[in-house]
């Protein structure tokens, strides 16, 4: 080839491969063609390569030629790779595009069980009464448990509460709220209380619809000098009102509790019939939602108050069962299946 050839030849490549960049639209063709025309075996590579064989005279004019040449093309290649990014970028906003007229998705709320709800109102209620809310722990020792309530070891009320033992002797999971009264007592000892004590409390059952091995409980206590049955009984009367409504009727029945002499029942009268009968009250009128007593005064003494001093009164009650009788569950195993379909409605 004639070296005067290779000038013409550098100035048709340019062109048409100009040319044919002019007509590709997408990356895939674009890299193809960079590949083609600026890549190792492109036309105008192989003129480097090919330099030496040229006379010495136009060495100089074809090498700068093919340099012109090839910076053209890498420019052109450039611009080009810039208006396919764009148009691309066009495309995908117009796909994509957000339509703001689509209604949102509205964020599920949490809320709070249904037990917890029922806690929260009797702490609203007992609030206003001037008790507080006091905590203890979930894992007890038998003595606080059971002994010093005046459970003492060989007591068959034990049956009653079997509940799970750690590894470590003496160490359990509470089977009641009671062992705070204890620790209330110890605490606040030697001045008057009054606190609620809600909390978790365990059994070993045999788990059915009206068992679990788990639910809560809240109880009442109340200690000072010159406190009587009266008091207890026009406390869980002001009590009843205010949950269940201002006519409601109340009835005391004797009991037995280990913690408490002399210990009652105390049943509302059915807020489902209003006393008439029906199926949530078995066609009583009444329906038993809490035990209670005056705090025995083994109990007071093991709390460090002197019994000949001192009095006190004991009241305590489940949510669950609030809630059962307030909503109609029938089954306790609902208020730990989280079923949303369950939880939801309350
Ligand atoms: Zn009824």
């Amino acid at each position: 080839m004639a070296d005067i050839d290779v000038l013409a030849e550098l100035e048709g490549l340019q062109q048409s491969s100009l040319a044919e960049l002019a007509g590709i639209q997408d990356e895939p063709a674009l890299q193809a063609w960079r590949v083609a025309n600026l890549g190792r075996s492109a036309p105008v590579m192989q003129v480097f390569s090919r330099l030496g064989q040229f006379s010495k005279e136009l060495r100089p004019q074809i090498g700068q030629r093919a340099n012109q040449v090839k910076q053209a093309l890498e420019a052109a290649f450039a611009e080009k790779a810039e208006d396919i990014r764009q148009a691309e970028l066009a495309k995908s906003l117009q796909l994509e595009r957000l339509d703001i007229t689509l209604p949102g998705r509205r964020p599920e709320f949490g809320r709070y069980t249904v037990q917890t709800q029922i806690l929260r109102e009797i702490y609203r209620i007992f609030g206003d009464m001037g008790f507080q809310v006091y905590r203890s722990p979930d894992v007890e020792e038998d003595d606080t448990n059971f002994t010093l309530l005046n459970i003492p070891p060989h007591h068959p009320a034990r049956d009653m509460q079997d509940t799970f033992y750690t590894t470590q002797p003496g160490v359990l999971l509470r089977s009641q709220t009671s062992p705070g009264q204890i620790r209330a007592m110890r605490e606040y000892a030697p001045e008057p209380i009054r606190v609620m004590l809600p909390g978790m409390c365990y059994r070993y059952e045999q788990i059915d619809a009206r068992h679990e091995v788990q639910f809560y409980q809240v109880e009442l206590l109340a200690v000072d000098r010159g406190i009587t049955f009266g008091n207890l009984k026009a406390t869980l009367d002001d009590f009843a009102r205010r949950m269940f409504g201002a006519r409601v009727q109340t009835r005391l029945r004797p009991s037995y509790f280990p913690f408490t002499e002399p210990s009652a029942e105390m049943d509302f009268e059915c807020f489902v019939c209003g006393g008439k009968g029906c199926v949530v009250c078995k066609n009583s009128g009444w329906l038993e939602i809490l035990g209670c007593g005056m705090v025995h005064p083994v109990v007071l003494q093991n709390g460090g108050y002197d019994p000949r001093e001192w009095s006190g009164f004991a009241a305590g009650m489940g949510p669950e069962r609030l809630a059962m009788l307030r909503y109609r569950v029938n089954d306790i195993r609902n208020f730990w299946t989280n079923d949303l379909r369950f939880l939801e409605q309350f």
